[in-house]
């Protein structure tokens, strides 16, 4: 309560010392009494301010008590009571104008840190423990209008197309951040958001929900994307450029870049197949595994397609096929295979392929130019198949490869039976032509995955890769059934120029070295010698061969 001073003389209270801003104002309009403190409250009634002369006019109209806001021109706020006392209207007035400072401060900072958390996030949400939009601000998000939702489900505004993640933010029981989760906002576009959530409780601790803010970071996640993927080419160019100087084979430039590709692309095996005037064939191969993939149908199927790197499928699973060409011209293609059924090819690896495909094809071209001086100085010369440096080192390069593929083949040691007696009834040349009409006839009945030799003198070889011994006998008896084709060619029906020949199958991972499997053939061909010739024998599975029983594809 206020307490007034009479004034000693009219017997009146006095505002004089009264501890609060307040004017009282006589029926003449003039200021009959003011407080110490009350100088703008005057001021303000002798410049005739509104809200002040209003709030008199109110009280001398009747009302007991009237209220007002006086806004001085100093900023300064007050309160403003009116009553009236007998026929005085007293006016207190309550400097507001710290609070409404305050006041002001504090909407200023809530709209600031509105501001703020809106430009830091693009969606502040709250769900229930069924994760139902309970809140959500603004209404506009990710590009799509989020009027509507409250009351529905956050999972399928966030995965629209039904793939929740098993960590699913709007499910969590602890404060957290998801970094660059993957949504789908139904537009096909992959996005990813970052969300920021805490656990909402109820007095009894009780989870009743999540609230969060989450922000599109797909932009970031798809340059960091692009700059791993940048440095990953970046990185894989320059080793196959390496390759390039420094390998001498060409088995082994492909053997190096196959292995490059396996361990870049997370591949099981990736195959190096080379496009020879003879046919395909698989010159290197990087990992494990025992299935061969049909090379001439996945061969075919890319000539057909449009693009030079493109998904095949074989048995289930798709391997990534990739053309390499000189000019127009095929020379070779790369077979990189995995489970797909578990990591399916993504668009990033088939354009990662697409890029260093110039690269691969140059390593591919080189290889064919080692290749192709290679031949020059390993084929015989009357017959031009290989000669016996040549072969060996073939056949020792498919035993390598056997230990890792499990698959066998056959060697066949072929020697002309009677040959003397062409030279030495129809001349050396006749001789010549028989050898060469023999190679000839071998070429014809071989596959292109097969190795066709001149061992020396009437002497041939002949590997046939993943094949069983009695398919491999098959093939040797139509050599012999051709010979007396060839005896017709030189005019020697009436010699007895013919072929024997002895087989050996190898044991993968027992026979390493050419001599292992050449010594049983040659066992092998020395029994037909003496029990006749003219006819094929089989040489024995060694003993150390345990419970591996020859076989193959055929
Ligand atoms: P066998 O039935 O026991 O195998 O006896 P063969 O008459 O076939 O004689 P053999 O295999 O022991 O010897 C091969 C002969 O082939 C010896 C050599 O004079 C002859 N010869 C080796 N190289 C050539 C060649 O390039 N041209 C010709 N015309 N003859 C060759
Ligand atoms: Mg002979």
């Amino acid at each position: 309560m206020l307490k007034f001073r009479k004034n000693a003389r009219s017997k009146k209270f006095s505002l004089a010392d009264a501890p609060v801003c307040a004017v009282s104002v006589g029926t003449d309009d003039m200021i009959a009494d003011s407080s110490d403190t009350a100088g703008k409250l005057v001021d303000a009634w002798e410049a005739k301010q509104s809200s002040l002369v209003d709030l008199v006019n109110c009280v001398r109209g009747g009302a007991p008590v009237s209220d007002g806001r006086l806004i001085l021109e100093d900023e300064s706020r007050y309160t403003l009571t009116g009553v009236a006392v007998d026929d005085a209207v007293l006016v207190v007035a309550r400097d507001t104008s710290v609070n409404d400072q305050m006041t002001d401060a504090l909407l200023k900072s809530r709209s600031l840190l509105k501001a703020l958390l809106d430009r830091a996030t693009d969606l502040s949400f709250e769900v229930d423990a069924n994760r139902v939009f309970r809140f959500i601000s603004p209404s506009q998000a990710f590009g799509v209008s989020l009027d509507g939702w409250i009351g529905r489900s956050a999972d399928s505004f966030f995965w629209r197309e039904g793939k929740v993640p098993s960590r699913n933010p709007l499910a969590a029981r602890a404060e957290k951040t998801f970094e660059s989760v993957s949504v789908n906002f139904g537009k096909g576009a992959a996005a990813w958001v970052t969300f920021s959530v805490e656990p909402i409780t109820d007095e009894a601790g009780e989870f009743t929900g999540v609230r969060g803010v989450c922000r599109d970071v797909s932009s970031q996640v798809v340059d960091g994307r692009q700059t791993r993927m940048d440095n990953l080419r970046m990185a894989l160019q320059q080793r196959i450029v390496g390759l390039l100087n420094s390998a001498h084979t060409y088995e082994g430039m492909l053997d190096s870049a196959s292995k490059e590709l396996m361990e870049v692309l997370r591949a099981e095996q990736v195959w190096s197949v080379m496009k020879f005037p003879e046919g395909l064939v698989p010159v290197a191969m990087a990992g494990e595994g025992t299935t061969i993939p049909n090379i001439d149908r996945i061969w075919q199927q890319l000539t057909l397609a449009p693009d030079l790197v493109c998904e095949v499928e074989e048995g289930g699973t798709r391997h990534l096929a990739v053309r390499l060409e000189q000019g127009d011209i095929g020379i070779g293609m790369l077979l990189i295979c995995r489970d797909t059924s578990v990591f399916p090819w993504s668009d990033h690896e088939v354009s990662l392929m697409e890029d260093i495909i110039g690269s691969l094809a140059a390593a591919f071209g080189k290889a064919q130019l080692i290749n192709k001086l290679e031949r020059l100085s390993l084929l015989d010369e009357l017959t031009g198949i290989m000669n016996r440096r040549a072969f060996v080192e073939a056949v020792e390069s498919r035993l390598q490869h056997q230990c890792r593929t499990g698959q066998s083949g056959c060697l066949l040691f072929v020697d002309l039976d009677h040959f003397k007696e062409v030279n030495d009834t129809l001349g050396h040349k006749a001789g010549d032509e028989a050898i060469k009409l023999v190679a000839a006839t071998m070429q014809t009945i071989v596959r292109a995955c097969d190795i066709v030799g001149r061992y020396g003198g009437d002497e041939f070889v002949l590997w046939l890769d993943d094949i069983a011994p009695a398919d491999a006998a098959l093939k040797a008896r139509v050599l012999i059934d051709a010979m007396p084709g060839i005896r017709e060619k030189i005019g020697a029906e009436s010699l007895k120029l013919s072929a024997s020949v002895g087989i050996s199958a190898s044991v993968p991972g027992l026979d390493l070295k050419f001599t292992d499997l050449s010594e049983r053939a040659d066992a092998a061909l020395y029994e037909v010698k003496k029990s006749g010739r003219g006819h094929v024998a089989l040489a024995e599975i060694p003993s150390g061969a345990g419970n591996w029983v020859v076989g193959g594809a055929g």
